[in-house]
């Protein structure tokens, strides 16, 4: 069966082609993507209105591009996927209505997929695909969960941030250090040359004995330690940016050991764009190894949005005995939309 999945949640525009035979682990043929940040970046942040409007720019040629990659006609695609939600709703609905019109051309069934599932089985598109049952340490601009997963559809929140997301705590400490947008993967950059015990940052929740997450105070100690610094910020900066790093990096890894420990699982698997830090994986790597845990990411150009995601969790639930729905191009887009309540077996 070949899926063409399409992603349009946010600034990243992706489209790919996934195949699946009987039970086997779907393939994934090609995949293309376009990233907006560029777009936005004058704006300090995501423009909604921009955003919808460029995916209208994109998803039909990077549909074009995939198709001439693997050069399978478009009339040999048995479903056509695309991102239902959470997201922006202008940008989600431009992927919903290519999606539909496609479908409806090509008398196939379409299928609404949940992001943060695609994020989730992510790493199944990888060499070393892992096995159920895993925790799943779910860290992206929007989202912080933890999650237990048994199968495909059957997600058990363990636990999630109460207020900001890794990626956003991230992204806020660097905005406010001047480092742009998104300034995730610049301040773990400047990290490398700095120091990540030179300034005492707060591990937030990390003794709460649950599995929740907190970052927004952690933001806000970055603010108060950069004003401190005053006109010494600069030459500070990196040392700032290593201990930022160092305290979101501890608390994630620190929930995703205590997550192992209470589901007694030993196997974990790390998706969304944090998933890409590399200090993150260095030191989950180094305690999972010393307790027996397998580890498993996506694919480091993976771990952000992209349209994989969406064709291997639709190829999945299809396999999973998911019906697509066929005849009716009607659709709605879920802007706000709760992984567990939809899906819980
Ligand atoms: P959601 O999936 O929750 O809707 P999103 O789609 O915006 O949010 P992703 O695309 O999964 O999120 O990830 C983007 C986030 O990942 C940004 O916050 C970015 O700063 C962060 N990020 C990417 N690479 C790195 C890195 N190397 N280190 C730290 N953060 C990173
Ligand atoms: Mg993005
Ligand atoms: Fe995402």
């Amino acid at each position: 069966m070949l899926v063409l999945g399409i992603e349009s949640s946010c600034d990243e525009t992706g489209v790919a082609l996934v195949e699946s035979e009987g039970e086997g682990v779907p393939r994934l043929l090609a995949h293309a993507l376009h990233s907006q940040v560029e777009m936005h970046q004058a704006y300090g942040g995501v423009v909604p209105e921009l955003a919808s409007r460029d995916h209208i720019r994109r998803v039909l040629p990077l549909a074009g591009e995939v198709l001439a990659r693997t050069g399978l006609p478009l009339a040999d695609v048995d479903v056509v996927a695309y991102t239902r939600g959470p997201g922006l709703a202008g940008a989600l609905l431009v992927g919903a209505g290519v999606a539909c019109a496609l479908g409806a051309a090509l008398d196939v069934p379409v299928l609404g997929v949940h992001h943060l599932e695609g994020h989730l089985l992510s790493p199944f598109l990888s060499a070393d695909p892992p096995e159920f049952p895993f925790v799943a340490l779910l860290v992206s601009g929007g989202h912080t969960q933890l999650m237990r997963v048994d199968g495909v559809g059957r997600y058990a929140l363990l636990g999630e941030t109460i207020d900001d997301a890794a990626g956003e705590a991230f992204d806020k400490s660097a905005k406010l250090m001047g480092l742009g947008y998104p300034g995730g993967p610049a301040l773990s950059r400047l990290a490398q040359e700095g120091d990540p015990e030179a300034f005492k940052l707060p591990r937030p929740l990390l003794h709460s004995g649950d599995l929740d997450f907190s970052f927004a105070g952690l933001k806000t100690a970055v603010l108060t330690q950069a004003k401190k610094l005053g006109p010494e910020l600069p030459a500070r900066k990196a040392d700032l940016a290593a201990s930022t790093q160092a305290a979101i990096v501890e608390v994630l890894v620190k929930k995703s050991l205590a997550a192992l420990k209470a589901t007694g699982l030993k196997r974990i698997v790390v998706a969304g764009g944090v998933g890409a830090n590399r200090l993150l994986r260095e030191q989950l790597d180094a305690a999972c190894a010393r307790r027996g845990v397998r580890v498993h990411y996506p694919e480091l150009s993976l771990c952000t949005d992209n349209g994989a995601m969406i064709a291997m969790a639709a190829a999945m639930r299809l396999q999973s005995g998911v019906e697509a729905a066929s005849g009716s191009y009607a659709f709605d887009v879920r802007p706000r939309w709760e992984l567990g309540a939809v899906l819980a077996a």
